[in-house]
């Protein structure tokens, strides 16, 4: 059935999209240029992702956030931080996790 095997690309896709390593898409993983950071609100966990990948996710569970806009200046920095620490599904920890990550890009970010 044709229909049943386009389903199961449609499903197959939507698993690969979940399967993150090490929190960072699989385009991130390779060459792509790291766009946006975003975060699955159900859980606080943070992903990496290439351009294509964040538009993706541009509604809850996800909450994501271009890189350019996150570092556009330092107030916006840091008005970011605290407005992100002000959402209940906002985890402290895992949101330095990010920055761990982040740092492993080197100058990719
Ligand atoms: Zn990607």
């Amino acid at each position: 059935m044709r229909i049943d095997e386009d389903m199961r690309e449609v499903f197959e896709e939507m698993e690969e999209e979940e399967k993150l390593e090490g929190g960072r898409c699989r385009h991130v993983q390779g060459e792509a240029k790291p766009h946006s950071i975003s975060c699955h609100m159900d859980t606080g966990d943070w992903d990496i992702l290439c351009k294509g990948c964040a538009e993706k996710r541009t509604r809850p569970p996800y909450y994501t956030i271009p890189l350019e806009r996150f570092f556009v200046s330092n107030f916006e920095t840091v008005d970011w931080i605290a407005h992100l620490s002000e959402k209940r599904w906002f985890v402290p920890k895992k949101f330095i996790g990010l920055f761990r990550n982040l740092r492993g890009l080197g100058g990719r970010v």
